[in-house]
């Protein structure tokens, strides 16, 4: 069932994403090498609960974080752990959400550590630019899957692939809600947008081949061919003045 979102929803929802961006924001000063990324969570953490939030993916499950810190190969869904060291040429992505107010933000973005290659940084840059390709796709009286279409065939046109098994989703009250917003597909399927559905759209694209599978902590997942992969991730309410980005600090 989907939960459409009145002006005042999206207003809360709106502090809860300023909330998640600027805890991302907060950490790049601590995205460098020699860093552990248990400490990237618990300055995560800190900060959230110091804004009487609360970290949504803590206890989402059995997740064990505030946030899914994810390098390289690992797509999505790392845990973080003080022997993770952050290394020079590594790409890195945050994903964070918190709650506030009764509403969820979810923000992630995948950042370079020191030096990264061309390729990565090109990797990055395409992913990025994915989700804004998506995001303008979230405008009342479009269907749905034109979000993933317009995702899919900008990654696959700049020859990388996005992952199948991860997609994105409602948000509100719940950090997951209807409908499932997958980065693939044909254009005009599924629902029309309407004005008040809020979406978490997050492409998740792989330098290599799409496939992936999970590690034995039951949560990392990474890429089958071990190439890097990067995400990004805004959560949006689609409204008469078209999309608008609840996780971009303003
Ligand atoms: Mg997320
Ligand atoms: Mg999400």
């Amino acid at each position: 069932m989907i939960y459409y979102k009145s002006a005042e929803n999206i207003e809360l929802m709106r502090i809860a994403g300023k909330i998640v961006h600027d805890t991302l924001c907060m950490l790049e000063q601590w995205i460098k090498p020699g860093v552990n990324t248990l400490k990237l969570d618990e300055l995560a953490e800190e900060y959230i609960r110091s804004h009487d939030a609360v970290p949504s993916f803590k206890g989402y499950g059995d997740f064990p974080a505030t946030l899914c810190i994810s390098r390289n190969e690992e797509v999505v869904h790392g845990i973080p752990n003080k022997k993770t060291i952050l290394c020079d040429g590594d790409i890195v992505s945050l994903d964070c959400g918190a709650l506030l107010n009764g509403y969820h933000g979810d923000h992630a973005r995948t950042y370079a550590v020191g030096n990264v290659s061309p390729e990565k940084q090109r990797l990055m840059d395409v992913t990025k630019k994915s989700l804004a390709h998506g995001i303008e796709k979230a405008v009342i009286g479009n269907h749905l899957s034109d979000i993933g279409y317009a995702v899919q065939t900008y990654a696959e046109s700049q020859g990388y692939s996005v992952v199948r098994e991860l997609v994105g989703h409602g948000i509100g009250q719940r950090l997951h809600e209807d409908p499932q917003v997958p980065n693939y597909g044909k254009a005009g399927r599924g629902i029309i947008l309407k004005e008040g559905l809020v979406i978490a759209i997050e492409p998740m694209v792989n330098m290599g081949k799409a496939g992936v599978r999970t590690l034995s902590d039951g949560w990392t997942i990474v890429t089958r061919d071990r190439k890097p992969s990067a995400h990004f991730e805004h959560t949006i309410a689609i409204t008469k003045d078209g999309p608008n980005i609840l996780t971009s600090g303003k």
